[in-house]
């Protein structure tokens, strides 16, 4: 039984979507105004698995992940602040128009995304383009009785939505005398936990005419609409980054419902935070990476894609670079023994024991990732019929058929994982060649010479391993 746990009801659910040939899912997309960082990455990556986990389980799928534009205001993580556009302070600090500041970075992250090995959803509106739409929930709210002009902003009032807090176990009484409804006194607004569905503001940058004034739309209102727009008014899964459940989701809930007077989500799903050696990343510590710094560390992306997938979404996750090695090493073990597994010699001794191994690994892979997506778990069981199968492959016990079988369904657990694709590693002859003047090198002590070799091979993106039945070539760490 597939089980998802889910944020509003604080317990794992069975999951059963609306439609199963067409699953629902929405998840908030990045703000482009610098690069996405590795937290950021998490949360997608994250996103990525629900759903190619659900493909592996045969449901459709229909997926939106937006881009927004515009409209996500520096303090907006608090409930009542309001500050500078992140769009138009980026804008200004590099020169550039906000337009560019947009197209940049939206491509920046479509870049990450392809390295992470990230699959394309069905869809990537841009808050920008949906304005309309936009508009048209804003006019649904006031018409209902949720929202109120003032001034020529329109704002969402809290004390009307009865289930405002649901999400995020906050009360509004809790969250008035919390920070969040002392600060930034706006007399515009009836509470200051109101938040904002549209703001007048003419001299914004990127501002389109409403029935209001001259503005532009709030970071929350932009969600619901495109989740409106692309998937309809009830949705089976949402997810998000845990910074997100308030007040954004928390604010996409009472909007969404309080326009279209039925349930919002079924299933709200929140990847965990991510610390940098145990602290939280900022730019001031210096502790702040993007994909980019990842690279020029000369790490691949498939290495943070993976070291992502080994600890469990709802889990804190410690990035640190030892970490990020590791996870590399790992994949690198991975893609040598798919390797072995199709150039070892035949010895053609049928192991049953090879087949139970891989129909286990089979069953467990897909029970743990029914509990709520437990990868780590599903991981171990993997590793185990690594270990296994390279054992009959040194005991000489396995027929090509083994191997290719074991092959094909470590294959198609990637097909979850998304780490495994590589070309094949070719060991020519001139390889061949330094590997056995290596071992003469050994065999005569010259140390010296042996390690000279070894460093050759190594520029050339090789390490030897000395396994049982001899030194072996590895390709190491570039793929
Ligand atoms: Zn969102």
């Amino acid at each position: 039984m597939l089980k998802f746990y889910n944020t509003l009801t604080k317990e794992k659910e069975e999951f059963k979507p609306l439609d199963p040939t067409q699953v629902k899912i929405y998840n908030c997309g990045p703000t482009v105004y610098d690069y996405a960082h590795i937290g950021n990455l998490r949360s997608y990556v994250f996103a990525d698995l629900l759903r190619r986990y659900l493909k592996y389980k045969d449901f459709g799928i229909k997926q939106i992940m937006n881009i927004t534009d515009v409209g996500h205001m520096v303090g907006d993580e608090d409930a009542s602040k309001t500050g500078e556009d992140k769009m138009e302070k980026a804008a200004k600090k590099e020169g550039k128009t906000v337009w560019d500041i947009a197209n940049f970075y939206t491509k920046a992250f479509l870049e990450d995304s392809k390295k992470m090995n990230i699959e394309e959803p069905e869809a990537r509106p841009k808050a920008t383009e949906e304005i309309n739409e936009m508009m048209d929930l804003v006019q649904k709210l006031i018409t209902n009785g949720f929202a109120y002009i003032s001034n020529g902003s329109v704002y969402f009032d809290i004390t009307k939505f009865k289930h405002y807090g649901e999400l995020s176990g906050n009360t509004i009484e809790n969250l008035k005398t919390g920070a969040g409804g002392r600060v930034n006194n706006n007399p515009d607004k009836k509470n200051q936990l109101d938040f904002a569905l549209w703001v007048n503001n003419p001299e914004h940058v990127m501002k389109w005419k409403s029935p209001w004034s001259e503005g532009y739309p709030g970071w929350h209102l932009e969600c619901s609409a495109m989740a409106n727009k692309y998937l309809g008014e009830t949705i089976d899964i949402h997810t998000g980054g845990e910074d997100n459940i308030f007040p954004h989701h928390e604010s996409e809930i009472a909007q969404s419902e309080g326009a279209n007077g039925k349930p919002f989500v079924k299933y709200w799903m929140h990847t965990r935070h991510l610390l940098v050696n145990n602290e939280k990343m900022s730019k001031s510590k210096g502790n702040f990476y993007t994909l980019r710094d990842i690279e020029g560390k000369g790490f691949s992306p498939k290495a943070l894609r993976y070291l992502f997938l080994s600890a469990h979404y709802r889990t804190p996750l410690n990035f640190t670079e030892e970490n990020l090695k590791a996870a590399e090493n790992t994949i690198n073990n991975m893609i040598n023994f798919l390797d072995r597994l199709e150039d070892v010699e035949d010895v053609d001794k049928y192991n049953e024991t090879i087949d139970e191994k891989i129909n286990e690994t089979e069953k467990k892979f897909e029970e743990n990732l029914d509990d709520d997506l437990n990868m780590p778990e599903a991981l171990a069981a993997i590793f185990d019929l690594v270990s296994f199968v390279n054992k009959a492959i040194d005991d000489k016990e396995y027929s090509t058929e083994n191997l290719t079988k074991t092959h094909e369904t470590l294959m198609k657990f990637d097909k979850v994982l998304g780490v495994l694709e590589h070309d094949k590693i070719e060991i020519t002859e001139e390889l061949k060649e330094l590997l056995g003047q290596r071992e003469s090198a050994r065999n005569d002590k010259d140390f010296k010479l042996a390690d000279e070799i070894r460093d050759q091979l190594k520029d050339k993106g090789f390490v030897i391993e000395d396994s049982l039945s001899g030194p072996r070539l590895k390709k190491s760490l570039k793929f």
